[in-house]
């Protein structure tokens, strides 16, 4: 655990969070400023920075359990679509670095 990690403070529960899924190594909750309906986010437990760093264990993990959720989003919020999204760097756009699996759904017509 990282002490100054919001995810890792998440995980610890110190944090609230609108969990989703939880297992030995993989945590998912709901993200704080969703891009669409039912945006989520799926994480390793362990702190890892980005994609680089993380465990290849770590990193199937959370891969399989992205792949349940985005079946869930189109079986039960009728989804069109998942895109799967992986930031790592700054230069990527990554701005929390405990890294992370995006799972947004995607409707027919939106934005
Ligand atoms: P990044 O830009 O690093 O790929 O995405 C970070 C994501 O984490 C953003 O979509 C942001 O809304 C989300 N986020 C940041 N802080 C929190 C938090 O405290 N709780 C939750 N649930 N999501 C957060
Ligand atoms: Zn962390």
């Amino acid at each position: 655990m990282s002490e100054s990690c919001v995810f890792c403070s998440i995980v610890a529960g110190d944090l609230p969070s609108r969990k989703v899924h939880e297992d030995e190594r993989v945590l998912a909750f709901m993200d704080i400023n969703p891009i669409s309906d039912g945006h989520l986010l799926v994480i390793p437990k362990a702190h890892a920075r980005d994609l680089h760093d993380v465990p290849a264990d770590d990193l199937a993990a959370c891969a399989l359990v992205a792949q349940q959720l985005a079946t869930r989003a189109v079986e039960r919020l009728g989804a069109d679509g998942v895109n799967l999204l992986q930031c790592s760097g700054e230069a990527a756009f990554q701005t929390v670095f405990h890294v992370h699996l995006h799972v947004i759904p995607r409707y027919a017509g939106d934005p």
